[in-house]
């Protein structure tokens, strides 16, 4: 491993300078555009007058302005320093915008076409000397070091810095480049460690996450609300506790002029959605890997109660509407024979609701609805515009006598949380044993536990707050989703539909809808 490899010179001759080397060193600037048989004579020309052949490689990790200004800058520089070695330049490659780390030092890394070339080149023994800008240009683990130290050896190449002591030729320099590799390694997982403690302290503490792009409904401080953004995320909120959906919240988004703060297309697809409303930071409550740690310091844009019943919604997959519900009464109004009815185009062309057939009570003697959906849709529209539309509509949405009192629900749940951060202080300097924090831990998660439960269901019962808080109930229900639309009429009423019998050719029969309210007056 430690023969002495090809004697290359260091320092710079200035005889060779201003002499034939000159001459030969403008030839292999050429090399590049010469014809092959050219480029063999070079070689054994240049091999007999036992000049050292250079590569110059260079990468910048992230080209931000994309104009490839620091790979320039690399080669410039290390064309004087080889010049200042008396090294001629016969290949100059690079790799730019492509990082050297990866996370798994046993697979691939990003391919790299410029180091796989130096690779080929140094296999081939094309060149003497391999100079970088900084070792980091090259290699980054240690295990990269291992593989590299015997290829270059066996090929009798040189690996160099433009100023530094790593020189893979002697087995010092293998030393060194082994120490310092090392070392690097040791602080960037230092580092990363260091990182994701102050990640977490900061997350406790309620300080936004450093960094990243500005959080959807935020100004770019990160805390500040902005107000188009803000009341984005509280209609979302809205309209999904409405029994709305993510493709209704798309729409409605998409409406209002808002898009995502990190898309080419600017376009919202029902992920990227879900995304920002499954995020705690949109009830001011500040997330570590999943885990509420605290209280943010940035403004809430709707109340954690809110939050957490939305977040219900999405993460139960029974609560999405089943698929196939286009319309709206189908699934929910129901057919004398206690069967739900189910919406769809008649052999007439016309839109129909039906006693639905694989459902069908096959004990009922009497007969199954089947009748023209839009008289009913109609009727339907219309008694619930009227309820909303009263005086009282306000009592349709008030939170019954007994029901939690989410602000003090809200205050506990914040003072449960300091309480535990400081119990994790006091366990920290030693003040509480590891037993009494445990059992501390336990009760304080139970009670959270419990308040967050409640909080959930006291958002739930506001589903028809949207509306009945408006003035004007019917202009607010023409522009609802579908799905918001029959949220609010299963939350009314139960409706049993029978068939028109012969007076339908003359006109609607308001007896043949049956309407049941679910809360009475
Ligand atoms: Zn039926």
């Amino acid at each position: 491993m430690d023969k002495p490899l090809r004697v290359s010179v260091v320092a710079p001759d200035p005889l060779l300078e201003a002499g034939a080397e000159g001459i030969l060193r403008s030839c292999r600037d050429l090399a590049v555009v010469m014809p092959p048989v050219l480029r063999l004579v070079l070689a054994i020309i240049t091999h007999m007058s036992d000049c050292v052949r250079c590569l110059i490689y260079t990468r910048i990790s992230k080209d931000r302005l994309g104009d490839a200004h620091g790979v320039a800058n690399q080669l410039a520089d290390l064309e004087k320093r080889a010049l200042a070695r008396g090294w001629t330049v016969v290949y100059r490659l690079s790799d730019n915008d492509i990082g050297v780390t990866r996370k798994d030092p046993t697979a691939a890394g990003k391919s790299r076409p410029g180091w796989a070339e130096v690779l080929r080149l140094v296999d081939a023994r094309a060149v003497d000397v391999v100079l970088c800008w900084k070792w980091d240009r090259a290699l980054r683990e240690p295990l990269d070091l291992e593989y590299l130290i015997p290829r270059f050896d066996k090929a009798g190449v040189r690996f160099a810095e433009a100023d530094g002591i790593i020189d893979l030729g002697t087995d010092s320099g293998r030393l060194a480049a082994r120490i310092l590799i090392a070392v690097a390694k040791a602080e960037q997982e230092r580092k990363s460690e260091r990182q994701k403690l102050a990640n977490e302290a900061a997350a406790v503490r309620g300080k936004r996450p450093l960094g990243g792009p500005r959080p959807f409904g935020y100004a770019a401080d990160h805390v500040t609300a902005d107000p188009a953004e803000a009341a984005a995320v509280a209609g979302a909120c809205a309209l999904l506790l409405g029994g709305g959906s993510l493709s209704g919240v798309m729409r409605e988004w998409t409406a209002a002029g808002v898009r995502p703060v990190q898309s080419r297309t600017g376009t919202w697809t029902r992920q990227s959605i879900r995304t920002i409303l499954l995020n705690p930071r949109i009830a001011g409550l500040s997330p570590y890997k999943g885990d509420i740690v605290g209280q943010g310091d940035w403004e809430p844009l709707v109340g954690e109660e809110t939050w957490r019943a939305v977040r219900s919604i999405l993460e139960d997959p029974s609560r999405t509407p089943p698929r196939g519900v286009r319309t709206l009464l189908g699934g929910l109004a129901s057919c004398r024979c206690g069967n739900v009815v189910s919406g769809m185009p008649s052999h007439t062309g016309h839109h129909i609701y039906r006693c639905a057939p694989q459902t069908k009570n096959q004990a009922w003697a009497g007969g199954h609805v089947a009748r023209k959906a839009a008289p009913v849709e109609d009727f339907i529209t219309d008694v619930v515009i009227g309820r909303l539309s009263r005086p009282d509509a306000a009592s349709l949405v008030a939170v019954p006598e007994g029901g939690p009192d989410v602000a003090a629900l809200r205050a506990e749940a914040a003072a449960i949380r300091a309480n535990l951060e400081e119990m994790a202080a006091d366990r920290a300097v030693g003040l509480i044993t590891r037993a009494q924090m445990l059992a501390a831990t336990e009760r304080a998660s139970a009670r959270l536990a419990g308040i967050e439960a409640d909080l959930e269901d006291a958002a739930q019962e506001n589903v028809l707050a949207p509306l009945a808080a408006a003035g004007n109930a019917a202009a607010l229900w023409q522009d609802l989703d579908l799905s918001r639309k029959r949220a609010i009429i299963r939350t009314l009423m139960t409706i049993t539909l029978r068939s028109p019998g012969k007076g339908s050719r003359v006109g609607f029969d308001p007896a043949t809808v049956e309407v049941t309210w679910r809360q009475q007056d």
